[in-house]
C-alpha cells in the first residue's frame, strides 16, 4: 500500500495550468513569474512551470531559491519577499532579483553584491491599498533616487501586491496608478523599467477582463497554477485543473459513536469550544493526519464525507460510506493553506506523477 499521508502532484496538470495561463496572459502582453513558495522550491514543479513558458521563478524564501539553484533549475529567480538583512548575502548569491521596500535592505544588498562582485536586480514594491508590503507612493521617487546611486544594484522595475492582507482587489484604478508611477519614474530619471509586476493570482480577473493593461507586463502566479483557482472568490478558472495536487490520508479507527460528548465540557486540544449538537449515533473515522500536517478547514473531502475537526495528529470524519474502514485511504483536494502546511510537514510524503515522462517518483 502507498505511504500515507501523501501529496500526489500531477505534473502534467500543473503543466497544463501554467501553459494555459501563460498563453492567455501573453495575448495581453503579460509574462508570468511562476511562484514556487508553496512547493518549497520543488525542482520538479519549477522545471514544469518553466517548460510551460513561465519567464522566471519567484519565491519568498531564500532557502527555496537555494534548493532550486542546487538542483540546477535553469531560470532567473526572484526573491519576492523583502530580504532579511541577515540573509542579504544569501539573496545576492542565489537570487537574480529581489522585491524590496526598505532602502536599508537595498544598501546592504549593494554591499554584499560588491563583495561578491555580482550585480543584483531590484524591484521596488509600491503600497497601493492592501497594506502589506510596499513603499508609500509619495516616497517612491526618493527611494529610486538612492537605489540608482548604489553600486552593483540595478533598478529592474516596480511592482505591487494586493489581495493578501486586506483583500483589496486589483482593478483599473490601482493598476493605472502603478502604470502612472512607472511612467513618472522613467520621465524623472530617464530610465527604462523592464518589469512592471502587477501582482499575484488575484490579478487574473483584471488582467483577462479586457481592461487596459497599461504598463503592467508581469504577474507573479502561484496558487492559480497549482490549484487552478482565482483568489478573489476562490472560483475554479475556466479550463484549468483544480485537482493537480491531492492529499491522501489513512483511516486508523472506524467506529459508530455518539455525536454528543459525555462529561463536563471544557476546551478542545486547540482551545476551541466543541460542537455539542446531538445527532444520535454517527459513523466516525479517524485519519492519521492532523493540524501539524494540514489545515483541516482547507481540505475538501469526497462527496458524502464530512470533516468534523482535527487535533495535532488526528483528523475526524463522519460518513456512512462503508469503505472508510481501517487501512482505507481517503483522497482530498486542498486549498492553499492546507497545501502549504502539507508541503512543509516532514510527515507527508510527496509523489510526483507525469505520463509524459512516464516516471513516478518520490521526493
Ligand atoms: C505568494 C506571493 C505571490 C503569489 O501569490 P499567489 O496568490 O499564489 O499567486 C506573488 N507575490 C508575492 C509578493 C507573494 O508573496
Amino acid at each position: 500500500m502507498m505511504a500515507a499521508p501523501r501529496l500526489e502532484i500531477n505534473l502534467d496538470k500543473i503543466y497544463h495550468n501554467a501553459s494555459t495561463l501563460v498563453k492567455r496572459l501573453a495575448c495581453r502582453g503579460i509574462s508570468v513569474t511562476g511562484v514556487t513558495k508553496a512547493t518549497l522550491g520543488s525542482a520538479e514543479i519549477a522545471t514544469t512551470m518553466l517548460r510551460a513558458g513561465v519567464k522566471a521563478l519567484g519565491d519568498s524564501r531564500v532557502e527555496n531559491i537555494e534548493a532550486m539553484r542546487f538542483a540546477q533549475v535553469p531560470a532567473s529567480m526572484a526573491m519576492i519577499r523583502s530580504p532579511m538583512l541577515s540573509q542579504a548575502k544569501r539573496v545576492v548569491m542565489h537570487a537574480d532579483v529581489s522585491c524590496n521596500t526598505e532602502i536599508e535592505v537595498i544598501r546592504k544588498l549593494s554591499v554584499e553584491a560588491q563583495k561578491a562582485d555580482r550585480t543584483h536586480g531590484v524591484i521596488l514594491m509600491v503600497e497601493l491599498g492592501d497594506l502589506r508590503e510596499g513603499i508609500m507612493p509619495d516616497d517612491l521617487i526618493d527611494t529610486v533616487r538612492e537605489t540608482l546611486s548604489l553600486p552593483n544594484i540595478v533598478v529592474k522595475g516596480i511592482g505591487t501586491n494586493l489581495a493578501c492582507r486586506s483583500g483589496v482587489s486589483p482593478d483599473s484604478k490601482n493598476m493605472a496608478k502603478l502604470s502612472d508611477l512607472a511612467d513618472s519614474l522613467e520621465a524623472t530619471f530617464g530610465l527604462t523599467l523592464e518589469i512592471v509586476s502587477g501582482g499575484n493570482s488575484a490579478n487574473l480577473e483584471w488582467a483577462l477582463s479586457g481592461a487596459a493593461i497599461g504598463r503592467v507586463n508581469d504577474l507573479r502566479l502561484g496558487e492559480a497554477i497549482l490549484l487552478g483557482c482565482e483568489t478573489l472568490h476562490r472560483q475554479p478558472i475556466d479550463g484549468l485543473h483544480t485537482d493537480a495536487i491531492t492529499l491522501s490520508a489513512e483511516v486508523i479507527e472506524a467506529k459508530v459513536k455518539p455525536s454528543q460528548p459525555s462529561g463536563t465540557i471544557a476546551q478542545t486540544a486547540f482551545g476551541e469550544a466543541p460542537a455539542v449538537t446531538d445527532r444520535g449515533l454517527v459513523t466516525q473515522a479517524i485519519l492519521a493526519v492532523g493540524q501539524q500536517d494540514i489545515d483541516p478547514y482547507g481540505l475538501i473531502a469526497p462527496a458524502g464525507i464530512d470533516i468534523m475537526g482535527a487535533s495535532s495528529d488526528h483528523l475526524i470524519l463522519e460518513s456512512d460510506r462503508s469503505e472508510l474502514s481501517v487501512g482505507a485511504q481517503v483522497i482530498f483536494q486542498l486549498n492553499y493553506s492546507a497545501l502549504v502546511r502539507a508541503m512543509t510537514s516532514s510527515f507527508v510524503t510527496r509523489i510526483m506523477t507525469s505520463a509524459s515522462t512516464d516516471k513516478d517518483y518520490l521526493s
